[in-house]
């Protein structure tokens, strides 16, 4: 199917940068989000972001204020009723996905995609939330999405050959590479991406070294282009806890339990870049 007009549900770290992709290249697109706070700066960073574009001389103005006439924003999720595919970038949470998704399915066209951006969450389970969940695909984009080419298309048990060939066609007509992955708990980039943050997180509570020593250690000894730690701060620390859960509890293997630092940082409000405090001070 051709997919012109796309939804976007979330407006944070993952759901903005997902609005700007889409609209640069060309798709209506429209934002939803509970919050209009969240609206707001979510539409600031993209202007932000096009703006750094264009004086690094990467997009002409014409596009940047083309992009930005594509997108509209709301609160309400009755916004997405014409949409032909919903990218699906909320909180982290799986009741949250689940009654988001029954909401679609009731709400959408019948043949309109229904995508989610989750880091970890069982799409199989996301999808049996839907009265079609053969059109219920995950788009898992990487942060910050302007920048990271990667689009894991994740395949539930009912995704249809006809939705992940869809999807990653899409995918390349926004300039990203998507490779095609099963369900499973955290996917592949997440299984071995967030167990090594949570080794960081236990090395740094273990006291073995500051961490710009262990960011150090990883980007000169690895050759990662950013540590663990800031990395953490880049993704957001609730973000790698709830990860590090949903691995511990569909895997069932002790070595994936979070890092009780983790936790307690999460409990303190130091989600890192987005709230000014993580492993790192941002103020
Ligand atoms: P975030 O906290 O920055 O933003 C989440 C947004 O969802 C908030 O603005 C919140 O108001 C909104 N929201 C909550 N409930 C909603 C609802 N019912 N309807 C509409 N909006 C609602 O989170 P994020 O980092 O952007 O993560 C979003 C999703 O993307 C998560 O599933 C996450 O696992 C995934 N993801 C995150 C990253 C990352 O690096 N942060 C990378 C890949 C995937």
């Amino acid at each position: 199917m051709s997919i012109s007009s796309i939804g976007v549900i979330g407006a944070g770290t993952m759901g903005h940068g997902i609005t700007q992709a889409f609209a640069t290249s060309g798709f209506e697109v429209r934002m939803v989000d509970v919050s209009d706070d969240a609206l707001h700066r979510g539409m600031k960073a993209i202007e932000k972001s096009l703006e750094r574009l264009v004086s690094k001389d990467k997009l002409s103005a014409a596009d940047r204020d083309a992009a930005m006439k594509r997108i509209s924003t709301a609160t309400d999720l009755s916004a997405l009723k014409a949409c032909d595919l919903v990218v699906e970038a909320a909180t982290e949470k799986e009741s949250l996905k689940l009654d988001i998704f029954k909401q679609l399915g009731g709400l959408c066209r019948e043949d309109a995609i229904l995508a989610s951006n989750t880091s970890s969450i069982s799409l199989t389970r996301i999808a049996a939330a839907t009265p079609n969940p053969e059109r219920v695909v995950g788009m898992h984009f990487f942060n910050p999405v302007p920048v990271m080419k990667l689009v894991e298309v994740v395949r539930a048990l009912q995704t249809s050959d006809a939705v992940v060939e869809t999807v990653e066609k899409l995918a390349r007509d926004v300039g990203k590479e998507p490779v095609p992955v099963k369900d499973s708990p955290g996917f592949v980039a997440n299984r071995i991406l967030v167990p090594m943050i949570n080794e960081a997180v236990f090395v740094y509570a273990d006291g073995l070294a500051k961490p710009e020593e262990i960011d150090t250690v990883m980007k000169l000894g690895a050759n990662h282009p950013i540590g663990p730690l800031a990395l953490a701060d880049l993704i957001g620390l609730d973000v790698c806890l709830e990860v590090m859960k949903v691995l511990h509890d569909g895997l069932g293997d002790p070595k994936y339990r979070p890092a009780p630092l983790l936790a307690q940082m999460v409990d303190a409000g130091y989600l890192g870049r987005k709230t000014g405090q993580g492993f790192y001070d941002y103020q």
